[in-house]
């Protein structure tokens, strides 16, 4: 199959041949059809975030097909030591014990490992079912899990292997290309907006893949979008108008009203404190991404009365379940710029420049 391959920080993808994977005992062999960019791939290439052992296939927003299943269920992901099963992991609340015998694929999984069956593979690829956040509902937080394009090979690629339990059936009114950027920008931007709480004014600071999705999300819940870009961006502004927000302006700028929440996307520190100072009391700042710049000091002035500023990891399988559920209802429509595999380097590129609205995708 082809491949685009990080080697080293500071290099290229690179395009190579490789053997089609074999999936292992639980995994599925998965023909990618679309694979989503995201910004956390840059950080990849840029060692902001590090990747452990290179080479390394990036890609963490897929969607396939099935064409085959390894063996039973419960197996450690690749590269991982077989431990115990969690004899004691009961299910906790819809969000427990991964590895708490054979229910956990069918509850919290795809369901979807049938051949033929569509599929998407998002970030979080593997958890460990044992430590205190994966037993407390908090998956998103364990210390040793492992993850899509990172850790584990992803979808820059024709071909991958997946755990079926980190696999979801993909909204069946969605083409591949639509759905693609559901798996990364969309369920982690739903975690940041349910940590936003019932804010019904919302800032998003920096208009990409993420903002364009939930701005549709909150406008299905009646919640108010007001969308921050670079000063002067005219042309994202009337995009985060096309798509509901009430409001569009340069980070800098004030809305017309105090806002309840603001998630910051773009990796730029200094819009924290930005963000801060249009927050109405007891707001909340969530930062978006895996990376940011340096936040500056600022005045304790503008975090009193009980405003917050926190960040948001990775995803659990309940907030997938939940977003990608909700995403036909809204409905969510996805702007998507694709391109061919060999060029995801300028699909790279393009993203960090602002080259397009919406998302960029990958098409195998
Ligand atoms: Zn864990
Ligand atoms: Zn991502």
């Amino acid at each position: 199959m082809r491949a685009m391959v990080f080697e080293g920080v500071g290099r290229p993808l690179r395009e190579v041949r490789r053997p089609i994977p074999t999936p292992g005992p639980g995994q599925l062999l998965v023909r990618v059809h679309a694979c989503g960019v995201c910004r956390t791939d840059l950080h990849l290439l840029d060692g902001e975030v590090q990747i452990a052992s290179p080479p390394r296939i990036l890609g963490h927003q897929i969607i396939g097909t099935v064409l085959a299943r390894g063996g039973q269920e419960g197996a450690p992901a690749p590269g991982v030591e077989a431990q115990g099963a969690g004899a004691q992991g009961v299910e906790a609340q819809g969000a427990g014990a991964p590895d708490a015998g054979a229910q956990g694929a069918g509850a919290h999984g795809a369901q979807a490992g049938a051949d033929g069956a569509r599929v998407g593979v998002p970030w979080l690829g593997w958890t460990c079912g044992r430590c205190e956040y994966c037993t407390s509902g908090r998956e998103n937080l364990c210390p040793n899990a492992l993850f899509t394009g990172r850790d584990i090979d992803g979808g820059f690629a024709e071909y991958t292997v997946a755990d079926e339990r980190y696999c979801f059936p993909v909204p069946p009114s969605m083409s591949n290309e639509q759905a693609a950027p559901l798996m990364c920008a969309g369920l982690i931007g739903y975690r940041a907006l349910r940590l936003c709480g019932p804010a019904r004014r919302i800032g998003l600071y920096g208009f990409g893949a993420a903002a364009h999705i939930l701005a549709q999300v909150c406008r299905w819940q009646g919640r108010e979008v007001y969308a921050f870009t670079r000063a002067g961006d005219e042309r994202t502004q009337a995009f985060a108008r096309s798509l509901g927000a009430v409001w569009a302006g340069g980070s800098e700028e004030t809305p017309p009203e105090p806002l309840h929440a603001a998630i910051v996307f773009a990796p730029v520190g200094p819009l924290v404190p930005l963000a801060l100072r249009v927050l109405a009391p007891g707001g909340t700042v969530v930062c978006g991404g895996i990376h940011m710049s340096e936040i500056p000091s600022f005045p304790y002035s503008i975090l009193w009365e009980e405003r917050a500023v926190r960040s948001v990891a990775n995803l659990t399988r309940a907030d997938a379940k939940e977003m990608l559920a909700l995403a036909p209802k809204a409905p969510v429509q996805t702007t998507v710029t694709t391109y061919p595999l060999e060029r995801a380097g300028a699909a790279l590129e393009d993203l960090r420049a602002g080259r397009f609205s919406g998302a960029a995708v990958i098409l195998p």
